[in-house]
């Protein structure tokens, strides 16, 4: 029996569908202006756990991650905004080119990271830009039941009208005025704590769109609400997202749908604690902010990075440091030596491993509120036990116990264990390696990096080190 943590009881409830066999799962997506960073990822990686755990338990899983493309980008914000690194955005910048294209490019970095770190694909990952219609469609409902207002073209929502807000957060309106004043509240507002469902944009905004109340865009939280609303129901199972999503943002969500269609919004809110860099805030100022790329740039697997993941508990915060990132990569190597040791004849009598006490331990674990470290310990005692085994004997049970590894580390951990050295290379792939090694002998850098897309194409990445390249499976 799966029993998980609900931020809204504070408390390890066992799950219960709304449906039976069936669970609508929302997750808080990224904001498309960015390569997505460590931080996001560990968030992400929790929902896609969620979804792993669920799935290998039999039930159905229906999930949604939306993408907020909507900016609130101006003429001046692209041109001050960090530019980061990347040349495209800068150009983007510099060409005045549309937002579209950026939050495009963006979306699709961001796809293509988590499959390199095999998140499951959401059932759908709708874009906020294309469901305008069903966020307008609910401020509607919100001004005709009277929690919210509109004055010069902007529509807020009433917190004073909705009794339940701060349930999640503690941050009710009463607590919320003991507390320090926004510096510069909407002077539209009521009240500076009412936050915006809809706002008139200023002539030089970009993204813009037609309403009953001004041209304009919405405000970040409507999106959520109306975006579960269309694909999952007024009431859905569970909701994840980042504990800096706690408040404002879920607050606000379970406001705008409680109030819009008078049920309960969602039955077990999931969130993921922050992830330090070195023991600090991850910040590009600091110069200790990474994206998945600038990790596998020094050599990590995006396996490796996930494993790190899984050694820590989605509930504790996580201190992400290079040293315990080669303790994962060395715990993803033990498992892997184990298997391959495990597939490999030996000549000693075979002797059964039994492997109950372990598998136990795993399921135990992960129905424990995903308790990942301890999922993790319960393999590697068994790695340990099956090296031990091997000295003096072969398994008779291997099968077994390589069946119990593939699901238990590939499908629930989603750690990614059949790629190594020891696996055969395709032919093909090996000759395009040869091509490519001949083409930097003869510094034909063009070459070498058409090959590379080819590689890449075929589903292998290329990466140049001092003893030449080192091809992984993405
Ligand atoms: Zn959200």
């Amino acid at each position: 029996m799966l029993k998980i943590y609900n931020t809204l009881s504070k408390k390890k409830e066992i799950f219960t569908p709304l449906n039976p066999g069936k669970v609508s799962l929302y997750t808080c997506g990224p904001t498309v202006y960015d390569y997505i960073h460590i931080g996001n990822l560990r968030s992400y990686i929790t929902a896609d756990l969620l979804n792993r755990r669920l799935t290998s338990l039999g039930f159905e899983v229906k999930s949604i991650k939306n993408i907020t493309d909507v900016g609130h980008l101006t003429d001046d914000d692209l041109l001050q905004g960090d530019s980061g690194e990347d040349k495209m955005l800068k150009k983007a910048k510099e060409e005045h080119k549309d937002p579209y294209e950026i939050a495009r490019f963006f979306e699709k970095a961001a796809k293509e990271d988590e499959k390199k770190i095999n998140i499951k694909k959401s059932t759908f990952t709708p874009r906020a830009t294309e469901h305008i219609q069903s966020m307008i469609k609910m401020i509607e409902e919100l001004i005709k039941k009277d929690f919210a207002y509109e004055i010069n073209g902007n529509v807020f929502f009433e917190i004073e009208k909705f009794d339940s807000y701060g349930a999640l957060s503690g941050n009710s309106l009463e607590n919320l005025n003991i507390g320090a004043r926004l510096s510069d509240p909407h002077p539209d507002k009521k009240n500076q704590w009412d936050f915006a469902l809809w706002l008139k944009a200023p002539k030089n905004h970009i993204m813009k769109w037609e309403s009953p109340w001004s041209v304009g865009y919405p405000g970040w939280h409507i999106e959520c609400s109306a975006m579960s609303t269309e694909y999952l129901g007024d009431t859905i199972d569970i909701h994840t997202g980042g504990e800096d999503n706690i408040f404002p943002h879920h607050e606000a969500e379970i406001a705008q749908s409680t109030c819009a269609s008078g049920k309960k919004f969602v039955n077990y809110w999931v969130h993921t604690r922050f992830l330090l860099v070195d023991g600090k805030k991850m910040s590009k100022s600091k110069g200790n902010f990474y994206t998945l790329s600038d990790i596998t740039q020094k050599g990590y697997l995006p396996s490796d990075l996930r494993m790190l993941y899984i050694m820590s508990h989605y509930r504790s915060q996580m201190n992400f440091t290079f040293t315990s990132l080669n303790q994962a990569k060395k715990n993803r190597e033990t498992i892997q030596k184990t298997i391959n040791r495990l597939k490999t004849k030996n000549k000693f009598k075979p002797k059964n491993l039994c492997i109950n006490k372990f598998k136990d331990d795993f399921e135990d674990a992960m129905n424990d509120d995903l308790n990942t470290p301890k999922a993790l310990s319960s393999i590697l005692n068994l790695a340990t036990e099956i090296n031990k085994t091997l000295d003096t004997s072969s398994i008779s049970n291997s099968k077994e116990i390589l069946a119990f590894l593939n699901n238990s580390v590939q499908n629930v951990l989603g750690i990614k264990i059949d790629i190594n050295d020891n696996q055969t290379i395709p032919a093909e792939i090996n000759e395009i390696l040869t091509q490519r090694a001949v083409a930097r002998t003869n510094k034909d850098f063009k070459l070498s990096d058409e090959l590379r897309d080819k590689l890449k194409n075929l589903g292998y990445s290329v990466e140049d080190t001092p003893t030449g390249q080192k091809l992984t499976q993405i």
